[in-house]
């Protein structure tokens, strides 16, 4: 879907309460009780809508890529959230317990013991689910525990709050609004369903093994499964699975890594992995025949329906993987397209693959640069880090602006390369990137 439709599929969904709401056509109220209402139901759109964006749907994350995907749940749960929260304080009118002598709630809002529990639960687990997910690497629980806590607590969040909406709010118990709050919680009823059910059975009847783990450059290996039967899956070089070794198809010990294999070979599919956490530290001991399973293929760091008289790879560390999937397709296919690789590391023993990448030097229209960062004395190459200097002495020539600029490395690499290319006067629209890590 093209970017400017889906916000403008989004803002609309915000906003779709508030008009309906509107079209009540309800007798005014003073105007903090309008804007808390307002607020409320805004937030509970964008609330119920974290379900679609965090349901990995490619349909959303394919030309905006995951990482932005992942980063828009992010802030807009905290939108959400900062929403819900003055929400009970905003009202001019006092809240309370409904009581006998003011039936028309004009003195007070009174809300029945059952809405005011929802609310105030609402509320609290709301703000420890935003504060969990920010903190959620200093807080020291395992990535996988903090993924199950974190979804039955929006689902726990999404039943209180559509209780308190619909047992206290002024517009959301009836009418259009009411359907359209039913619509989107089946929305998000149906993400959980694809999520949790459909996807892990559709999983179950595509099977891999591993084949080899190989290491291939300090605390890195390559990891190489194949199908059980049939043909590997159907992906663009540069894309990334969700991949789960040893494990079955619901598990939540799931990783994202990238597809660093050529999709024209279908007979296996291989992955660069370096030593990060408890998964990636036990890698180098997993044995051949070991079940795995793959979600995917996610991602838009591809050459695929993008025009490049030239592409320029720029990895950091084990950023290369991605780029190399790309390298091997590129040598498979026979594209002779000029290809400039700047691969940066700390010291030469990082650096994955330098054999295979001296071969596709020689196969394909490719020049390698190696730059590192802390390199031993008998480095007789590039020192430092890929800097503005770096990048305007390769892409500084006319048509530099007409090669794609594929990224993927550490958080502060792409950000500094992005910022140097934009400067060099390459388009935003030729610079992909593609993160690691959504904190
Ligand atoms: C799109 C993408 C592609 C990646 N490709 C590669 C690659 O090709 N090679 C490589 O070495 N690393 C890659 N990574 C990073 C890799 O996923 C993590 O290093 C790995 O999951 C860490 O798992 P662990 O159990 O070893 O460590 P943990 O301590 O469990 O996790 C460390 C961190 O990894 C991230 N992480 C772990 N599990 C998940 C998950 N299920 N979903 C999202 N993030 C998670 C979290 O930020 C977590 O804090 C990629 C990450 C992303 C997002």
């Amino acid at each position: 879907m093209p970017p400017a439709l889906l916000i403008a599929g989004y803002v609309l969904l915000t906003l779709a309460p508030l008009a309906l709401a509107w079209a009540q056509g309800k007798p005014p109220r003073p105007f903090m009780d309008e804007l808390s209402s307002g607020l409320a139901l805004a937030a509970f759109a964008i609330l119920l809508m974290e379900f679609l964006l965090s349901g990995r749907f490619r349909s959303i994350s394919e030309r905006i890529g995951m990482d932005v995907t992942m980063r828009f749940h992010q802030l807009l749960a905290r939108v959400a959230a900062a929403f819900i929260l003055l929400h009970p304080f905003l009202y001019s009118t006092p809240i309370g317990l409904a009581r006998p002598d003011d039936a028309t709630h004009r003195g007070h809002l009174g809300l029945t013991g059952a809405a005011a529990y929802s609310g105030v639960l609402g509320w609290l687990l709301l703000l420890l689910l935003v504060i969990t997910a920010m903190r959620r690497t200093q807080i020291g629980h395992s990535y996988e525990r903090w993924r199950i806590g974190h979804a039955i607590g929006a689902v726990l969040i999404a039943g209180l709050v559509a209780h308190h909406a619909f047992a206290a709010g002024r517009y959301s118990g009836e009418g259009p609004l009411l359907w359209f709050w039913i619509l989107l919680l089946a929305l998000a009823a149906m993400t959980m369903l694809v999520v949790y059910l459909i996807r892990p059975l559709l999983r179950l009847r595509r099977p891999y093994e591993v084949v080899a783990v190989t290491p291939v450059a300090a605390n890195t290996w390559q990891l190489e499964i194949r199908p059980r039967h049939g043909a590997a899956l159907d992906y663009e070089a540069g894309q990334f699975v969700w991949l789960r070794v040893g494990r079955n198809p619901w598990s939540p010990d799931e990783h994202p890594f990238s597809l660093a294999s050529a999709p024209a070979d279908r007979t296996k599919l291989s992955f660069v992995i370096k030593a990060f956490g408890d998964f990636t530290s036990k890698l180098g001991g997993i044995a051949p025949g070991t079940k795995a399973y793959v979600d995917g293929p996610y991602g838009h760091l591809t050459l695929a329906r993008r025009q490049c008289e030239g592409v320029a790879l720029l990895a950091g560390g084990v950023g290369i993987a991605p780029l190399l999937g790309i390298l091997r397709q590129m040598q498979a296919s026979g594209d002779d397209r000029p290809v400039v690789l700047v691969y940066g590391n700390r010291s030469r023993t990082q650096i994955v693959l330098a054999d295979e990448l001296e071969s596709l030097s020689a196969s394909l229209n490719l020049k390698v640069v190696h730059v590192l960062s802390e390199p031993d004395d008998a480095w007789t190459g590039r020192r430092g880090m890929l800097d503005e200097a770096l990048l305007r002495e390769l892409f500084g020539f006319d048509g530099a602006a007409r090669w794609c600029y594929l990224l993927c490395g550490p958080q502060g690499m792409m950000e500094s390369c992005e910022r140097s290319l934009l400067g060099l006067g390459v388009p935003a629209r030729q610079i992909v990137s593609e993160r690691f890590y959504y904190d």
